[in-house]
């Protein structure tokens, strides 16, 4: 499906809860979410309509994302359903990987075949300060887990704040030496409180090139992250700039809420209800939002701020 920009965009992110067994600092509140009601989340049904009209449409990459997918009761379903909508060649999810030692054999017989877990600290007292409730050995055992599972690809990504984690780089970076997973570095977008860290808190992800000037680079084929590699690992060193080299350019994605929403772009507010709606209204939204993608967004560097006008775990990232 192309955009008014000519990009194709096949790419759909859908967020099936905003809520979370955890509360990242960077990403929602302590106190969590006001829990939504039925009514006004998507059921399992429509989420399945959705995707089947996007798919219609030419979307043939899914993933699964939230708030934390792996809360949600009905999570094997939704991707054994989804994996099975025509089109679908590719169902990708993103969790905190807390929950996968006692799902990821499920989710890859539901069809899952790509999985990213995020970790931004190998360290247990920062893991627990910065998701305010999380354990590390829980995370570290979802990531085993996965490789168990044999996923066809496992991604581990963290997000890059200086004081944080810049001191770990090379202890994450050294997990492609140990599994054979990718390891990417997110730099902090400035949405919700991701500000509380600091001025210093948003490095550019150059850090990472300059604390290991032994990474080479190999080629990045599609994906929005820069590869490199460690001599001797078996997995790759990814560097995702949304803010210093914003990828607008190549975006293929729209976004799905919790609560029926396309998002159109991440770093805007704009929004097109889908909830209630169905098949051929679905698809003329979908329409609707992808035409109305902006060329880029506004930026992220200095003293802007994201547009998005929700957090990230109601969004869907
Ligand atoms: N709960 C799942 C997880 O943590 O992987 C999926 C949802 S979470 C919102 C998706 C990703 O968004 C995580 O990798 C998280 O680190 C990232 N994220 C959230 N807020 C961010 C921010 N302000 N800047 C960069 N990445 C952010
Ligand atoms: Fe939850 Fe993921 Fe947000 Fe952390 S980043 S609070 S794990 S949704």
């Amino acid at each position: 499906m192309l955009d008014a920009c000519g990009r194709n965009i096949y790419y759909l992110r859908l967020s099936v809860t905003d809520l979370c067994n955890l509360r990242c600092r960077y990403c929602m509140p302590e106190e969590g979410v006001c829990k939504k009601t039925h009514d006004e989340l998507l059921t399992e049904d429509e989420m399945i309509m959705a995707v089947n009209a996007a798919a219609s449409l030419g979307i043939s990459k899914l993933r699964i994302t939230g708030g934390e997918p792996l809360v949600k009761k009905n999570i094997l379903s939704i991707c054994s359903r989804a994996a099975e909508v025509s089109g679908i060649n590719e169902l990708c999810l993103t969790t905190n990987g807390t929950l996968l030692p006692g799902l990821a054999s499920g989710l890859k017989n539901a069809g899952v075949s790509r999985i990213n877990i995020s970790l931004d600290t190998l360290d247990a007292e920062k893991y627990a300060y910065m998701t305010r409730r999380g354990s590390l050995s829980q995370a570290l055992a979802g990531i085993e887990s996965a490789v168990e599972a044999g996923f066809d690809s496992i991604k581990i990504n963290a997000v890059l704040i200086g004081g944080f984690n810049d001191g770990e780089i090379a202890e994450l970076a050294a997990l492609t030496m140990k599994y054979p997973v990718d390891m990417r570095f997110i730099e902090l977008m400035p949405m919700y409180e991701s500000g509380q860290f600091g001025k210093n808190a948003a490095l550019p992800a150059d850090e990472v090139l300059r604390r290991l000037p032994q990474l080479t680079p190999v080629s990045s084929g599609t994906g929005v992250a820069e590869l490199y590699r460690l001599p001797g690992s078996l997995g790759r060193v990814g560097l995702i700039r949304p803010v210093s080299r914003p990828f607008c350019d190549e975006c293929s994605r729209i976004r799905l809420t919790a609560d029926g929403r396309l998002k159109p772009c991440l770093h805007s507010a704009a929004e097109f209800p889908i909830k209630g709606l169905g098949l051929e209204e679905m698809k003329e939204q979908i329409r609707k939002a992808v035409m109305s993608k902006p060329a880029r967004h506004g930026g992220l560097d200095g003293e802007k701020r994201s547009g998005a006008g929700r957090s990230m775990n109601a969004i869907g990232g």
